[in-house]
């Protein structure tokens, strides 16, 4: 049976050497199976895509798909799935942090102990900035109070699935994908193997903060709609608050003769509600922006070349 491999590349010429020696070694290891090694070259500016081309060359289980720009790796990730020929398929990063060593292990969870899919999550965030990580926690608490979708804390991408998995993780054609939350909403039955956190064998992570915290916002947005009905409940205690201060006032007159005085707390009410105000309008832009999106129908990437047939 073939596992195809799908290991998104941005900028990775220093990984993928070491990579690559390390999957031909487990492939030796599953040796009754066949292996598809599906690159994805997401745009990079080095020189990935050279070193994807010779490894191409002198072996022919080596596949390319190479964007015409930096698309992200959640595009990278549908794309190599699409190309996928395997009855099964899995996803790993090129940096060795996904462990290509616990790959016999995963493929005997799904061929022998009935599972659809075998996902990894790391039990420590060691060699991690550690404000880096107090954020990553606090997203994983919030999405899993407020979506639906089961998220778990240090989970990876690096996953594999069978093909009714695939499948339906291809039948999402959405254009905000949030992998981490498709994983999860498509059910099937997972089972979660842990390993200590590895660090990247050579080169640079490609997520600075800022995109991880955009990238943490649009899997808010598209996992849960909770912060809408947190803008409307911030609208109905304002409301509430500034009916029962109006009583409140209006009664005072009435009764004792005695208004309000002073302009600083009727300033600083305003400010407070314009501001509250600005934050629900900006919850309602972020979804009505994924919207707009989406109903573009663009494509999730481009394709600048590949040696991968119907691609
Ligand atoms: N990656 C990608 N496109 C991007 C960013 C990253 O294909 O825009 C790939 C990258 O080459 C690597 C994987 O995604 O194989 C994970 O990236 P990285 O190791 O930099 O992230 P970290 O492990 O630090 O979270
Ligand atoms: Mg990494």
């Amino acid at each position: 049976m073939t596992i195809s491999i799908i290991i998104p590349c941005f900028n990775e010429e220093e990984a993928l050497p070491f990579f690559y020696n390390e999957i031909d070694r487990v492939a030796a290891e599953l040796r009754e199976e066949m292996l598809e090694l599906i690159f994805i070259d997401d745009g990079s500016k080095d020189n990935t895509l050279e070193i994807l081309k010779n490894l191409a060359r002198q072996d022919n289980r080596v596949k390319y798909i190479s964007f015409s720009r930096n698309f992200g790796k959640e595009a990278a990730i549908y794309a190599g799935l699409r190309a996928a020929k395997g009855e099964y398929a899995a996803l790993m990063d090129a940096d060795l942090q996904d462990p290509p060593s616990l790959l016999p292990e995963m493929y005997k969870a799904v061929t022998q102990e009935g599972y659809d899919s075998v996902a990894t999550r790391r039990v420590t965030r060691k060699g991690e900035p550690p404000i880096r990580s107090f954020f990553a926690r606090l997203f994983y608490r919030i999405m899993n109070r407020f979506s639906k979708t089961d998220l778990v804390d240090g989970a990876r991408d690096y996953r594999l699935m069978n093909r009714k998995f695939i499948e339906a993780l291809l039948s999402m054609q959405e254009y905000n994908r949030f992998s981490k939350g498709l994983f999860g909403w498509v059910g099937f039955k997972t089972k979660w193997i842990e390993f200590e956190n590895v660090e990247r064998i050579a080169g640079e992570t490609k997520w600075s903060f800022i995109k991880l915290l955009i990238y943490a916002i649009e899997g808010i947005v598209a996992f849960s709609t909770a912060p809408l009905v947190f803008a409307t409940l911030i609208g109905l205690v304002c409301c509430l608050f500034a009916f029962g201060s109006t009583a409140f006032i209006v009664m005072r007159k009435l009764l004792f003769d005695d208004p309000i005085q002073g302009w600083a707390s009727t300033i600083s009410i305003s400010l407070f509600l314009g501001g509250v105000q600005l934050l629900c309008i900006g919850i309602l832009g972020q979804y009505l922006a994924k919207t707009y999106l989406e109903t573009k129908k663009r494509p999730i990437f481009i394709i600048g070349e590949s040696n991968v047939e119907g691609m």
